[in-house]
């Protein structure tokens, strides 16, 4: 899992200023443009070709069931 201390200096890096990343069960969404990255195998994917479409990123944490 991603840690704090490393969630921290993660960043978008399709936005300027680097936005914090919010932790959206194994994808990070972006507070400012709300795109989303992967974390596969506990490394985060953070690279704008990689990037989710926010209309998917909703729909993704929308749909992930609380348990
Ligand atoms: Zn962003």
């Amino acid at each position: 899992m991603i840690d704090a201390e490393l969630l921290g200096i993660l960043a978008c890096p399709r936005c300027e200023p680097r936005p914090p990343l919010e932790l959206h069960g194994s994808m990070l969404v972006c507070t400012i443009c709300r795109h989303g990255y992967r974390i596969v195998n506990g490394i985060p994917h953070l690279l704008a070709e990689e990037a989710i479409e926010p209309s998917v990123v909703e729909e993704e944490i929308g749909a992930k069931p609380e348990s």
